[in-house]
């Protein structure tokens, strides 16, 4: 019943995706690595809410705070100061590159896009942007503007204007982009969406030297590859890049509850000091979400998952290279950094018939969402060999009946 409400109240597009992948099924409860559907049927989860569940599901560290707050106080007033709120500040501020130390929280990758886009024009009072070809942050009205996908763009223009595109890992052509109303540089540190794209090594170092030299902020959107994902806390951390403002969410409620956060240098916030109300959301950052977060980051710190992520991604970097080999005509490339994984298929409906395969062998997967040649995997940090190896085994066998 819940799946014919959804076809018919919520998204009948996305339902018939769902059937065609055979997922279409009601999600019933959830632990670890673990999905189980109504239906009593259990998945490995390897996509892990678009690379949201680090910590796997319901991990007992932030359920515990989650409910410890539930029981004080999950929502602000607002005329008053929440500690769990200034508590990640604080801690937000700690763990961030260089002097990024002064935070505006959302409840979402694309409302910590967005705040990121108003501050650097208020801050610079130049309305211009520059973004990468392939790059995904959203797709709100200034998200949008800088997520340059014509499929996703054009049914709703028209969009914030001044925003350039640019090759995504091109250093040059930023500098070629930059003019007197450039305020910002925005990009991922690994496209995540665009199909798990790494830059060349020193591209981000680069762009970084760029808009340093040139007065232009960097904004680096870690919404996908903060926390942990690609093997270092921050995707920034590959290259010991210090960008002016950093996007996070996705991991950092913990797979528990939905917030984001954007950490800015202290200067671009000095519009707060006498317009306080310049930007806000009622919901950003409230306690419960707060209290997630706080458990999240200790959890990832204590048990070193940027770490283990590392270990994990090249174990299972290692497996599907080999499958690679063994399937050169549907593969095009194999390529990730820590659990940030993408398997690129010749064709399009190859990855679709792919991931329909593997959620019959209960394994979840997608492809990414501005690239559909793009299957990524994308499990939990907390994963071990052997889920590592039971999903390669179904890939292998969805490869193989793929091929009949
Ligand atoms: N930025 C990046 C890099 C993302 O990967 C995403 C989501 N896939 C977003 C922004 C948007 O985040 P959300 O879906 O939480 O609004």
């Amino acid at each position: 019943e819940a799946f014919n409400w959804y076809e018919k109240h919520v998204n009948p597009g996305l339902a018939g995706l769902l059937r065609f992948t055979g997922l279409d099924k009601v999600e019933s409860h959830a632990e670890g690595v673990y999905v189980w559907d109504t239906e009593g049927k259990r998945y490995l989860d390897f996509l892990g809410l678009y690379g949201t569940l680090s910590l796997g599901h319901r991990h007992p560290r932030v359920v515990e705070a989650v409910k410890a707050q539930l029981d004080r106080m999950p929502m602000s007033v607002r005329v008053m100061v929440s500690e769990p709120t200034a508590r990640l500040a604080h801690r937000l501020a700690e763990i961030t590159p260089g002097d990024l130390s002064m935070v505006f929280f959302g409840n979402s990758g694309t409302e910590a896009v967005e705040a990121a886009l108003k501050f650097a024009r208020i801050h610079t009072k130049r309305p211009g942007f520059i973004t990468t070809k392939n790059g995904y942050h959203g797709k709100t009205y200034g998200a949008l503007s800088v997520t340059p996908k014509e499929h996703y763009q054009l049914p709703a223009a028209p969009l914030v204007p001044g925003v350039t595109v640019v090759p995504f890992g091109d250093a040059k052509a930023v500098e070629e982009a930059i003019g007197p109303d450039t305020a910002a540089v925005i990009l991922e540190p690994i496209q995540g969406e665009g199909g798990i794209r790494i830059p060349p090594e020193g591209y981000l170092r680069e762009v970084r030297r760029i808009t340093r030299e040139k007065g232009v902020l960097l904004i680096v959107d870690e919404v996908q590859t903060g926390l942990g994902r690609t093997g270092k806390l921050w995707g920034v951390d590959w290259e010991g890049v210090e960008p002016d403002i950093l996007t996070s969410a996705k991991a950092l409620g913990g797979g528990v509850m939905p917030i984001s956060a954007t950490v800015v240098r202290p200067e671009i916030f000095e519009v707060y000091k006498h317009e306080p109300l310049i930007h806000s959301t009622t919901f950003g950052g409230n306690p419960l979400a707060a209290a997630a977060a706080l458990a999240a980051i200790e959890v990832t710190l204590e048990q070193d998952l940027p770490a283990r992520a590392q270990e994990m991604g090249q174990y299972l970097m290692g497996s599907l290279k080999q499958l690679w080999d063994a399937y050169p005509e549907f593969i095009e490339e194999v390529r990730g950094r820590g659990l940030m994984v993408g398997l690129e298929f010749t064709d399009a409906d190859i990855g679709a018939l792919v991931v329909a395969e593997l959620a019959t062998r209960g394994i979840l997967t997608a492809f990414g969402l501005n690239n559909p040649k793009v299957v990524r995997l994308e499990p939990p940090l907390i994963v071990e060999k052997e889920h590592i190896d039971q999903a390669v085994e179904a890939l292998g066998e969805s490869l193989a009946a793929t091929k009949v």
